[in-house]
């Protein structure tokens, strides 16, 4: 435990991104002109200074739509400089490294690159390993889809059970330490209700008009908020034909692999599509979006996030395809290696944003509710 006088200092002295935030909220909460567009604005209309912790808050609540910079009078190269969706996302990188647990790792998310590159290199050779070690051959005659011909189920279900444990665990613990600093309070079902909906939606990806974000330049496109859609809900399906091969396994004692018009078959297809359509999507945006929308420290995390999802839909497609032929062992092996990967970088990379961005919706929902200064209580 650190002495008392540092941690008031940890609290309070501000960071070069977080001064900025705090220059550029001070100039729009005289202004006011964005009002109307996301939840940051309103909520900073709740404040009369901004500490750090109000920072970081204000921070993962901003969806980096775009749409205030390319509304604003004072946005360069006008003498204020005011960018608010760069300063904040400047902040947010920096509060996924301060929360992270353990402390040392958080470094992880300034060398994304690295991270991913290492995390695959080791997930493939594990698994193309471990292939020749179980069946003495990376080819083999046709299994007829039985992967655990070559993998036992409890292996892999333990291999997979305990690292994304783990690893969710791990995110889990700094956003509640990000929770604690940034919290007004206990949450009620409703406020529970709206901050979820406004997840779900993505509400604050419609550029408070509903005509969507900018990307390139003043043009309004919806495409970001469907790509994430795409994304979010083909992640989703794919865990939900996990859990439901899970159930079929442990519960009705049905065994892998399952035929193409089986339940767990069609979720993994439909989700392996809404995953491959999504990332292929939200990659074609940030290769051509604006450099002053976001922080380019962070493209190495986007860019490796969407290269994972990309790869993991790929190669689960490409898997269902060629799974009664002999190459199926290797194929398996080069989809469960990128899924070890996903996993193993889902506590120091782009998975997080999500989970920070939940917790401040629900801040909001519940600052929302208590009215107008509830945050100088
Ligand atoms: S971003 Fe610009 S226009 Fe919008 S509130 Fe801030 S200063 Fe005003
Ligand atoms: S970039 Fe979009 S979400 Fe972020 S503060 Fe501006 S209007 Fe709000």
């Amino acid at each position: 435990m650190q002495p008392l006088e540092q941690r008031i200092i940890d609290v309070n002295v501000l960071s070069e991104a977080e001064t900025e935030v705090e220059r550029v909220m001070q100039v729009c909460n005289a202004c006011r002109y964005c009002e109307g567009f996301c939840a940051v604005f309103p909520a900073m209309t709740q404040r009369l200074a901004f500490a750090k912790a109000d920072i970081n808050y204000l921070a993962n609540l901003c969806h980096n739509c775009g749409a205030c910079l390319h509304a604003c009078q004072y946005a360069p190269p006008h003498e204020f400089g005011i960018n608010v969706p760069q300063a904040m996302a400047q902040v947010r990188l920096e509060t996924y490294q301060h929360y992270a647990r353990p402390a040392a790792l958080g470094a992880l998310y300034r060398r994304a690159g690295v991270t991913v590159t290492l995390a695959l290199a080791l997930g493939l050779t594990l698994f193309l390993l471990l292939t020749i070690a179980l069946t003495g051959s990376l080819r083999h005659p046709p299994l007829a889809g039985d992967f655990y011909q070559i993998f036992p189920h409890n292996l892999l279900a333990w291999m997979f059970g305990s690292v994304f444990t783990l690893a969710l665990g791990l995110l889990m613990a700094g956003v509640i330490r990000f929770w604690r600093e940034i919290s007004p309070g206990a949450p009620r079902s409703a406020d529970l209700a709206e901050a979820s909906h406004h997840a779900l939606a993505l509400t604050y990806l419609d550029g408070g008009h509903g005509k969507g974000c900018n990307e390139s330049d003043d043009a309004f496109t919806l495409l970001r908020r469907r790509f994430h859609h795409f994304t979010f809900y083909g992640f989703m399906l794919c865990f939900a034909a996990t859990v439901t091969a899970t159930g079929y396994h442990y519960f009705a004692g049905w065994q892998a692999p399952y035929p193409f018009l089986s339940v767990p078959v069609i979720l993994g297809t439909l989700g392996g599509i809404g995953l491959l359509v999504g990332p292929a999507g939200l990659l074609w945006l940030n290769l051509r979006r604006s450099p002053l929308h976001g922080d380019p420290r962070q493209k190495p995390m986007d860019r490796g996030f969407i290269l994972l999802l990309l790869l993991t839909s790929l190669s689960g497609l490409g898997l269902l395809a060629g799974r009664d032929g002999a190459w199926m062992g290797v194929l398996l092996a080069i989809h469960l290696g990128v899924v070890m990967a996903l996993f193993l970088t889902i506590p120091y990379g782009k998975f997080a944003h999500g989970f920070y961005r939940c917790a401040a919706l629900l801040k909001w929902a519940i600052e929302k509710r208590r009215g107008s200064h509830a945050a100088d209580d």
